[in-house]
């Protein structure tokens, strides 16, 4: 049950924290949550307000790296807040009970909290064999989300697997591994996918609903807007050096000690949507790029097919021609407009000649112009038109210009290979 006087506010006070520090979470908050600062005060405030949410977190087929993520949350700030914001009531790694008594939590969640809870799932959740590959209280785990997802105030699936199936999910995997959306599609469902889900955009998520008493805006795929919205490779600190062709070829090659861009290494940043360039992890320290690692693009669906292999360019997206690369079809595609380029020009070019040609003839036959300057006109088609210049033989770093963020539906982008199980 929610008491009063166990609000964020009076809690983190009783830890030490300071009021500039508080301000300074409720500042942070509002950037993540790619609000004008003028939202500040009103986030702040109603964090302050907030009684601690009791939280149900259930782990299905992961690895642990969201919990790991969510413990990690680097101290003391963050980790401190969000573990004062909930009040995590169930999670089989952090909880001191074990066997009924621990079942018992999420069996109960009407009479334990009727003012209502969270429900946090981790982890894809296995259909195949009735479910079974994976259980919790002897019960499907498929069974126990539908469940406690359906009667919860909203449910965040955080982590790649849980969106989608994730690696369980991806070919070849034998438990028929699906994302939190398919097996409790009525829940008010928000998804943070990730490998692992960054922990800022779970704080982010959870300040919105208690600011504003509702969930952020997602896209279809149930993807907020303020974390998914935009494209890594926009807000890429080493943009500049693919604008300008400075590109890493081998891993510690003089480029790679420069810091140079990752894109022919493999780097999915301009084809994965996520604020990881601006948000960063473990409290803004760094994230892969800045470590010398590509993105590998696991915000995105069933990324484990689709975005790989993780150090090549992405393989054919035409479904018929699977040898056919990314950057074959760009450079098909330059080709295919220098050509249309020089057809236009040579076109033109003869229009003009002969539409001069005319015009000195009739003032040759209106006596103002002499026959001998008439022979000087060149006839139609004797001169060769001249080429426009030829197109480059490689592709640009303008092929992946800028693409307005707002403008992008990630779900209609997203690479969507066939479902290869059976
Ligand atoms: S290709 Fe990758 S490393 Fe290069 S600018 Fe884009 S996101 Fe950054």
């Amino acid at each position: 049950m929610i008491r009063p006087e166990d609000g964020l506010y009076a809690a983190l006070t009783r830890r030490g924290m300071t009021r500039r520090a508080f301000l300074k979470f409720g500042a942070a908050m509002t950037a993540a949550l790619a609000l004008p600062a003028t939202y500040a005060p009103r986030i702040t405030a109603a964090i302050e307000r907030a009684p601690r949410l009791p939280v149900i977190w259930l782990r299905g087929q992961a690895c642990g790296g969201d919990t790991e993520a969510f413990l990690a949350a680097a101290g003391p700030s963050v980790g401190e807040l969000l573990l004062d914001l909930l009040s995590v009531e169930y999670h089989e790694t952090l909880m001191g009970t074990s066997g009924e008594a621990a079942t018992a939590v999420v069996t109960s969640l009407a009479d334990r909290y009727p003012d209502g809870y969270f429900a946090v799932v981790e982890g894809a959740i296995p259909t195949a064999d009735d479910g079974m590959a994976c259980t919790l209280g002897g019960r499907p785990f498929r069974d126990v989300v539908r469940e406690v997802c359906n009667g919860a105030l909203a449910t965040i699936a955080v982590g790649a697997c849980a969106f989608d199936g994730g690696t369980p999910a991806s070919s070849g995997g034998a438990t028929g591994s699906v994302g939190v959306a398919d097996v409790a599609p009525d829940a008010r469902l928000v998804s943070l996918p990730g490998c692992p889900m960054n922990v800022e955009n779970l704080t982010a998520t959870i300040a919105h609903y208690l600011a504003f008493d509702e969930l952020p805006a997602t896209d279809s795929r149930h993807r907020p807007y303020f974390a998914y919205g935009g494209l890594i490779h926009n807000l890429c600190e080493r943009r500049a050096h693919f604008e300008f062709g400075e590109f890493v070829l081998a891993w510690g090659d003089e480029g790679a000690q420069k810091g140079w861009c990752l894109y022919k290494l493999g780097c999915k940043g301009p084809e994965t949507f996520a604020n990881c360039a601006t948000v960063q992890y473990a409290s803004g320290t760094s994230w892969n790029v800045k470590a010398g690692q590509g993105c590998i693009g696991c915000t995105m669906r069933r990324f484990w097919d689709a975005m790989g292999p993780a150090h090549a360019r992405l393989p054919s997206t035409i479904p018929f021609a699977p040898t056919i690369t990314a950057d074959q079809i760009g450079l098909a595609l330059v080709g295919g407009v220098a050509a249309l380029t020089a057809v236009h020009g040579s076109a033109t070019y003869a229009r003009e000649l002969r539409n001069k040609v005319v015009a000195r003839r009739r003032a040759a036959a209106a006596g103002r112009v002499s026959a001998d300057q008439l022979q000087d006109d060149p006839a139609p088609g004797a001169t060769e038109p001249k080429a426009p210049e030829p197109a480059p033989s490689e592709p640009t770093p303008t092929e992946f210009a800028p693409t307005e963020p707002d403008a992008i539906d990630p779900a209609a982008t997203d690479p969507a290979p066939a479902d290869p199980r059976p």
